[in-house]
């Protein structure tokens, strides 16, 4: 629902009011020659004028004049780190004087976390990761302590990168749902949208003026734009029986080539959610901590069972990678595991694109 419009002077009121709600503010900003989120408390922090490049294998910023905040596709992170967190201690177990061992939960810090700037790619992979971490017979309480306190405010994306292709799986550029706030970035200000009550109480704080047709009509034609531009794609349909029937297919030798099983794909991927739980055993050898730690599928350890190694080269890892993203995952979530956001493609090291591959093993678009 449309609140109003909010002059870029406001948008500090929008990180105050957070903050008075108890939110700690999560924003972009540049750090390291790229676009990450760091805790926000000053509008002024947000990166002004940025530009990304990207391209298989590379990323780069540019300054422009441009008076946006927002004017650049993504950076290498989601909102994944957030919620399913890179490495967490799950529980502990302590032996006593007498050798008797007892287990103990290490719950979650359910911190207010606001975050400003999500993109419709990454509000879809959202979902995914619900449906993956809350929905399935047991739900994840680190996950989901988390979940509950997160605030989203979205950002419609106007400029997406070379490496976008989210208006092919339908997940983007403009976000339809699940955040709290969706705002349209226009060079004097932001169209406020609300999506939820959190939403709308927060909104009614700040300091909106009503929206003209001008800027509803320039907002609209920035996003329709901004899908236009993307060249990249996936076929929009399912892809698992094509993949399984080509297993053998002479493109997984050729892509094992170039793929150094790095794993960077997986680590950007929003989506991604494959992990690794270790026990740390303390050096008084009283204690330990079970913990859980990102994991990717191109690791030698990740497919290790009952002493082998079940994916031991390359290109099987690489083909579990691909058939599981855009196969397989349609029949665990009734859907394909890829949004389109050009991660993997812009974070790979050698510049393997999904979109290639898919095309090279599939065939064409849509035939
Ligand atoms: S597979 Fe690549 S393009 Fe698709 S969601 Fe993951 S990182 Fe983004
Ligand atoms: S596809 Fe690229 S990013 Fe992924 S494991 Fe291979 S080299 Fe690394």
């Amino acid at each position: 629902m449309e609140a109003g419009f909010l002059p870029r002077a406001g948008f500090q009121a929008l990180l105050d009011t957070l903050h008075r709600a108890g939110y700690r503010c999560v924003g972009p900003q540049v750090r390291d020659g790229a676009i990450v989120y760091d805790t926000l408390d000053k509008a002024g922090a947000l990166p002004q004028g940025a530009r990304d490049r990207q391209s298989p294998g590379q990323y780069r910023l540019e300054k422009t004049a441009s008076p946006r905040y927002f004017s650049w596709a993504n950076g290498p992170q989601a909102l994944k780190p957030f919620l399913f967190t890179p490495r967490e201690a799950m529980w502990r177990a302590e032996r006593d004087v007498h050798g008797a061992i007892r287990f103990s939960e290490i719950r979650p810090a359910a911190e207010m976390l606001a975050v400003i700037g999500a993109r419709a790619c990454d509000l879809a992979a959202l979902r995914l990761q619900d449906r993956h971490f809350l929905q399935g017979r047991f739900a994840d309480p680190y996950y989901a302590a988390r979940r509950k306190n997160i605030f989203l405010v979205a950002v419609h994306c106007t400029h997406p990168a070379d490496t976008c292709f989210c208006a092919s799986t339908g997940d983007g550029p403009r976000a339809t749902q699940d955040f709290d706030i969706a705002l349209s970035e226009l060079d004097d200000g932001y169209l406020v949208q609300t999506g939820s009550d959190k939403g709308s109480a927060i909104t009614a704080q700040l300091p909106l003026v009503p929206a003209t047709d001008a800027q509803r009509r320039d907002s609209g034609q920035e996003v329709q734009e901004a899908a236009r531009r993307q060249t990249r794609g996936l076929p929009s349909r399912n892809l698992r029986d094509v993949l399984f029937a080509n297993l053998e297919h002479p493109r997984w030798e050729n892509v094992a080539e170039r793929c150094l099983s790095c794993g960077n794909c997986t680590s950007v991927c929003p989506t991604c959610f494959c992990h690794s739980e270790t026990d740390e055993t303390a050096l008084d050898d009283h204690q330990s901590r079970h913990v859980r730690q990102w994991d990717s599928c191109f690791t030698q350890g990740h497919s290790y069972i009952h002493g082998m190694t079940i994916r031991a080269d390359t290109r099987t890892r690489y083909r579990q990678w691909l058939s599981h993203k855009l196969g397989s995952w349609h029949d665990q979530y009734g859907r394909s595991g890829c949004v389109g956001c050009g991660r993997c493609i812009a974070w790979c090291p050698v510049g393997i694109d999904i979109t290639e591959e898919a095309r090279e093993i599939c065939g064409g678009s849509d035939d």
